[in-house]
């Protein structure tokens, strides 16, 4: 069993800058936290990358989705996950999760 990402998770790239998520499925909370799913890290935004071209968003999600929890027929992202980011839709370089603080919900 793994953490599952909430709203409350810090995830950056490989850079160092924050991923800023935006997260709306309020089916089911932790610690008053939406659940991070698939779509809603694959809508991420990277605002403030230092590289040149900086990171601007989420290229892929290469790891860590659950396989056995859903919201809105997305699965949940897990403290497992990595992928890839890119800029100005090039694949760049890579994201992964810093800190989940959330412990009271996991999944496989
Ligand atoms: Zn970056």
């Amino acid at each position: 069993m793994t953490a599952v990402l909430t709203a409350a998770a810090t995830l950056r790239c490989a850079h160092s800058a924050p991923l800023v998520l935006t997260t709306s499925r309020e089916k089911f909370t932790v610690d008053s936290q939406n659940l991070l799913a698939r779509a809603d890290l694959l809508a991420a935004k990277i605002l403030t990358c230092p590289n040149n071209p900086p990171c601007d968003s989420v290229d892929s999600i290469d790891k860590g989705l659950s396989a056995t929890l859903f919201v809105d027929d997305e699965p949940v992202v897990l403290a497992s996950a990595a992928g890839a980011t890119a800029a100005a839709g090039v694949k760049s370089a890579t994201w992964l999760v810093v800190s989940v603080n959330q412990t009271k919900l996991e999944a496989t």
